[in-house]
């Protein structure tokens, strides 16, 4: 801004010129330029663009960082989840167990398999799958189908309460898949980190995810030989041997290129991790004394931090979304947008109140958490690069529109 001698104040102060995105990738890219290009350039000297070297690296990075014995690169979050279900056998017959709040991936894949999505209501706190809501499930539609698995998210980056749920799971023979699409770098109570503890950790590479590619991508974890050895095949038609198929499968391959972008990105992914919780920390702060706000029931922080209701233990949460919650929503979401500020509604609609899920049995049974978090929830700009500034500007328009 130019400002002269006769610089006169408008009615306008300079923060209502400010625009805040919900996620800014150009600042990203921008910081990391000089380390994307040469690998981008590589791959078109290449000419090799599909699985290779690159991919290897990277699901070798990602087994070292998960810590998980393998990793099997794929074509999206979405299709991880749709081959991790399809090499455990899922189809016709069979039940899924799934929270009715979360990305359409995760219980679309279930029946895109012909089987059975079976929704179950959140935790009012960290809105993950509730276990005790998982257990009723079972028992009402064991008689109807054959459950076989739980699906597990990872909501916004936080882990879902995964040890009651493994014992579960266990005990009644069920397979664990965590959808870790929002959560890479996430840890449970016990350090472990989301995608190793349960049966298969599928994880979506989408630009707007705290790892994210110059287009589609994913990974699938595991610590079990064999499981990864059928989703290695699977992800090219079930084929060991080039034309020479054991059994079907799909193309399910990651390129070469969204390899070589994120093997560069992922050294930086636990730096920008601390930078989304100390934002995260810092709304905390600043929505402290707003009684009509409820922020993240966040339980990284320190030891002062709130415990989680659970478990007296904290979860490392990587915020890929920061929301918060007002009975207001729908108007304060229209004074975002007339301030610049971007913001999104992360789910409007839960499974249950979906139209193509109108048939599925369990769509008639009662969510009355997730109804109501549907109702109020808000993302707001939590990414890295977030200026303090730009941070105070988001806070101050929302404490003044409450
Ligand atoms: C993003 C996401 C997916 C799907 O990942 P894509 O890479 O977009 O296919 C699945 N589940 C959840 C919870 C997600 O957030």
């Amino acid at each position: 801004m130019n400002i002269s001698a006769d610089f006169t104040p408008s009615p306008f102060t300079l923060n209502d010129l400010m625009k805040v995105p919900l996620l800014d990738l150009k600042a990203q890219y921008e910081s990391i330029r000089h380390e994307i290009e040469p690998v981008l350039l590589k791959v078109a000297e290449d000419q090799a663009f599909i699985l290779g070297p690159e991919v290897e690296a990277l699901e070798q990075n990602i087994a070292n960082y998960i810590g998980a014995k393998y990793a099997v690169g794929v074509s999206s979050g979405t299709d991880a989840l749709l081959l991790a279900m399809m090499a455990l056998g899922i189809g016709e017959g069979d039940g899924v167990i799934v929270p009715t709040f979360s990305f359409f991936a995760t219980a679309g894949v279930v029946a895109r398999l012909n089987a059975m999505p079976i929704f179950v209501d959140i935790d009012p706190e960290t809105y993950n799958i509730d276990p005790v809501g998982i257990e009723k499930a079972y028992a009402k539609y064991k008689g109807d189908v054959n459950i076989k698995a739980i699906v597990t998210v990872h909501l916004f980056g936080q882990a879902a309460h995964m040890k009651p749920i493994m014992e579960f799971a266990e005990a009644n023979g069920l397979h664990v898949i965590e959808d870790a699409a929002q959560a890479i770098g996430s840890a449970y109570m016990d350090e472990r980190r989301v995608g190793s503890i349960g049966t298969a950790g599928c994880f979506s590479f989408f630009p707007s995810k705290n790892l994210g590619a110059f287009g589609d991508g994913g990974v699938v974890t595991t610590n079990d030989e064999e499981l990864a050895h059928k989703m290695r095949l699977m992800r090219v038609h079930g084929a060991e041997k080039r034309y020479y198929h054991e059994m079907i499968g799909g193309n399910f391959r990651l390129d070469a290129i969204q390899a070589a972008v994120l093997n560069v990105k992922r050294k930086y992914l636990d730096s920008w991790h601390e930078s989304r919780r100390k934002n995260a920390q810092k709304y905390n702060e600043l929505f402290a004394s707003q009684d009509d706000i409820v922020t993240p029931a966040s339980v990284y922080e320190d030891d002062s931090s709130p415990l989680h209701p659970f478990t007296s233990l904290r979860f490392p949460h990587i915020y890929n979304q920061y929301s918060i919650r007002t009975p207001r929503r729908d108007q304060l979401m229209a004074n975002l947008n007339e301030h610049g500020i971007g913001n999104a509604v992360y789910y409007p609609v839960p499974f249950h109140e979906q139209k193509c899920f109108a048939d599925v049995p369990s769509a008639r049974d009662a969510f009355p958490v997730a109804d109501q978090i549907s109702a109020e929830i808000i993302a707001i700009p939590v990414y890295p690069e977030l200026t303090s500034d730009m941070q105070e500007y988001v806070a101050n328009t929302i404490k003044s529109f409450l």
